[in-house]
C-alpha cells in the first residue's frame, strides 16, 4: 500500500479516536455523546481495517473486508439514532431505532457468516454477494431517514443556535455520506475496488462537523471555523509528512516544524476567537445602545410634550397678570400712590420676563416636536427693527446703556420672513446687548451686501464672549460664566431659538467678540426680497 495513503489513514484513525474520546469524556449520561463516540470509533476502525486490508503483512491474516463493511453499516445506523437524539430526543421514534438495530445486527451477521453481502478474495479485492444491494439499500435508507429526522429537529427547535448546530450536522454528514458512498458502495458494485480507502477519509468530515456542533465551540462563526479547518489541515499534512520521514534528521526537522506550526495555529485560533468574541460583544452593546437611544428619544418627546403643555397653561394667567398690572399703572382703576405704582410696575416687569421665558420654552418644545409653524410675508426689516426698538425703549431707558440705530432710511430692506418670530429674535439679541453691557453703547446697523443680502448687526461694548464659549454659544442652555458671575439672569435659550428661526429663514446668525470685556457683535444675514 502507498505509504502516503497509509499515513493519511493513520492520522484519520487517530483524529477519530481523539475526537470520540473528547466527547465521551463529556459524560456518557447523554445518549448523543455515546452515539458520537461510537461513530468516531467505528470510523477509526474502518481506517484501520482499510490499512489492514491493503497491508502486506496482515493482508491475509484477518478478513478485513468484513470489518470495513461492518463499519459502513454501523456508522449509518448510529447516525440514524443520533439524529433522533440530538439536540432533543424526538418522541415515539424508539421503534425506528429498534428496527434499524435489528436490521444492522442481521446485516453484520450476514457480512461475517455468509457470502451474501461480501466475500474475500486475494489480491486486494473482494467479491460482491447476491444481497449486496440490500446492504447498500439499508445504508442509504438509514442516512436518508437520519436527514429527515434532522429536518424534523430543525422544525421543532426555536433556538437559533440549536438550529445552526443541526444545520452543521446536516451539511457535514450530507457531504461526507455522498462522497463516501461513491467509492465504497457504488464503485465496488462495478468491481472497482481501488478507491475504497477514500471512505473513512470522507467520513472524517461528518465526524468533525458533529464534533463541532456538539461542542458549540464558536462554530457559528465562519471566520473561526475556517481558521480552525485550515490550521487543522496544515497540521495534519505536516503529520503525514512526519510519518513519511525516512532519516532521523528528517524526522527531527519535521517534528520541529510540526511543533512550531501547531503552536502558532493554536495561538492564531485563540486570537481569532478573541477577536470574534469582542466583535460580538460590540454588536450586542450597539443593539443595547440603540434600544437605550430609542427610549431616550421617546422620553425626550414626552418631556417636550409636557413642557409644551405646561407652558401653554402658564401663558393665560401671565397675560391676565400683565393686563391688570398695566390697567392699574395706566390709572384706569383709579389713582394710586407712588409706592403702589413701584410695586405694580415690578409685578408687570416680572410677569413680562416670565412671559419671555415661557415663550422660549414653548418655542423649544415646538422645535423639538417639529411643530413650529412659520407664516412668511414680505416685510421691510427696517420697519421691523424700528418697532422692536420702540417696544424695548422703556427698558433701554431704564438702563445706563445708549442705543443707536444706523440705517439708510432712503432704502428698503425687503425680506420674506415670519414677522412675529423675527421680532422676537431681534428683540432678544438687542435686549441681550443691553443686558450684557450694563453701562455702554449698543449700535444696531442695517446694511445691504451686494444688493442681495441684508445684514443686521448689533454691536455692544459690554462683557464680551470668551473664545472657548463661542462654539457653543447658540446651543441650548448655553450660558457663559461671565454672564452668570455678573448675576445677569437668563435661561440660555434665546440664542438657540434665534438660530433655529434664522435657519428656517435660510439665513445665517453668528457672533464675534475679541474676548471677555471687549464687547460683542451679533450678525443676522438674510436673503433680500424684491
Ligand atoms: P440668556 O441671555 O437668557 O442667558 P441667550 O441664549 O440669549 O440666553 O444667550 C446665551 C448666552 O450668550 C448668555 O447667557 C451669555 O453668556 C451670552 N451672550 C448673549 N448675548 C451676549 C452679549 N451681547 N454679550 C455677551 N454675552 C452674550
Amino acid at each position: 500500500m502507498d505509504t502516503f495513503i497509509f499515513s493519511i489513514l493513520s492520522v484519520v484513525a487517530v483524529t477519530n479516536i481523539i475526537l470520540g474520546g473528547i466527547i465521551f469524556s463529556r459524560g456518557l449520561k447523554v445518549f448523543s455523546n455515546i452515539l458520537f463516540g461510537l461513530i468516531a470509533l467505528t470510523a477509526a476502525i474502518w481506517s484501520i481495517a482499510i490499512v489492514g486490508f491493503y497491508s502486506e503483512q496482515f493482508g491475509g491474516a484477518i478478513n478485513w473486508v468484513l470489518f470495513t463493511h461492518t463499519a459502513a453499516i454501523l456508522i449509518s445506523s448510529f447516525f440514524l439514532a443520533f439524529s433522533v437524539n440530538f439536540p432533543q430526543k424526538l418522541p415515539n421514534r424508539n421503534y425506528i431505532i429498534s428496527i434499524s438495530a435489528i436490521v444492522t445486527f442481521l446485516l453484520v451477521f450476514f457480512i461475517f457468516f455468509s457470502d451474501y453481502i461480501v466475500g474475500n478474495t486475494e489480491n486486494n479485492t473482494y467479491f460482491i454477494g447476491i444481497a449486496y444491494s440490500v446492504y447498500a439499500f439499508f445504508i442509504s435508507i438509514f442516512f436518508i431517514s437520519g436527514f429527515l429526522f434532522l429536518w424534523e429537529q430543525l422544525k421543532l427547535s426555536n433556538d437559533s443556535n440549536q438550529k445552526k448546530q443541526i444545520k452543521y450536522i446536516f451539511v457535514g454528514t450530507l457531504i461526507s455520506s455522498v462522497l463516501a458512498i461513491i467509492p465504497d458502495l457504488i464503485l465496488p458494485y462495478f468491481n472497482i475496488f481501488q478507491f475504497t480507502w477514500l471512505g473513512p477519509i470522507f467520513t472524517l468530515i461528518m465526524v468533525v462537523s458533529l464534533f463541532l456542533a456538539m461542542l458549540k465551540y464558536r462554530l457559528f462563526n465562519i471566520k473561526v471555523v475556517l481558521t480552525e479547518v485550515i490550521s487543522v489541515l496544515i497540521v495534519m499534512a505536516l503529520l503525514v509528512e512526519l510519518l513519511l520521514a525516512q532519516t532521523p534528521t528528517e524526522i527531527l526537522l519535521k517534528s520541529v516544524v510540526l511543533a512550531i506550526v501547531t503552536v502558532f495555529s493554536f495561538l492564531l485560533i485563540k486570537s481569532v476567537i478573541k477577536e470574534v468574541a469582542q466583535r460580538e460583544n460590540i454588536e450586542k452593546l450597539a443593539i443595547e445602545l440603540q434600544k437605550a437611544n430609542d427610549r431616550l428619544k421617546d422620553l425626550d418627546k414626552q418631556k417636550s410634550e409636557f413642557v409644551s403643555f405646561a407652558t401653554h397653561q402658564l401663558r393665560a394667567p401671565l397675560t391676565a397678570m400683565k393686563g391688570y398690572a398695566s390697567l392699574i399703572l395706566e390709572g384706569d382703576l383709579g389713582n394710586i400712590s407712588e409706592e403702589i405704582r413701584n410695586a405694580i410696575s415690578r409685578i408687570f416687569n416680572s410677569s413680562e420676563t416670565l412671559t419671555h421665558i415661557v415663550d422660549d420654552y414653548l418655542n423649544i418644545s415646538r422645535i423639538e416636536l417639529g411643530t413650529m409653524k412659520y407664516t412668511f410675508e414680505n416685510l421691510d426689516l427696517r420697519e421691523l427693527v424700528d418697532d422692536v426698538i420702540a417696544e424695548l425703549k422703556p427698558n433701554i431707558e431704564k438702563s445706563e446703556t445708549k442705543l443707536s440705530f444706523i440705517v439708510d432710511r432712503q432704502k428698503k430692506f425687503l425680506v420674506r420672513a415670519d414677522k412675529d418670530k423675527f421680532k422676537q429674535i431681534i428683540a432678544n439679541i438687542i435686549d441681550n446687548s443691553v443686558k450684557y453691557t450694563k453701562a455702554g453703547i449698543v449700535t444696531v446697523k442695517l446694511d445691504k451686501i451686494d444688493n442681495i443680502k441684508i445684514l443686521l448687526s448689533i454691536k455692544d461694548n459690554g462683557i464680551g464672549i470668551a473664545p472657548e464659549i463661542m462654539p457653543r454659544l447658540f446651543a441650548k442652555f448655553s450660558r457663559a460664566d461671565n454672564a452668570n458671575k455678573k448675576n445677569i439672569h437668563g435661561t440660555g435659550l434665546g440664542l438657540f431659538v434665534a438660530k433655529e428661526i434664522v435657519n428656517a429663514h435660510r439665513g445665517r446668525i453668528w457672533a464675534e467678540s475679541e474676548g471677555e470685556g471687549k464687547g460683542s457683535i451679533f450678525f443676522v444675514e438674510l436673503e433680500g426680497g424684491e
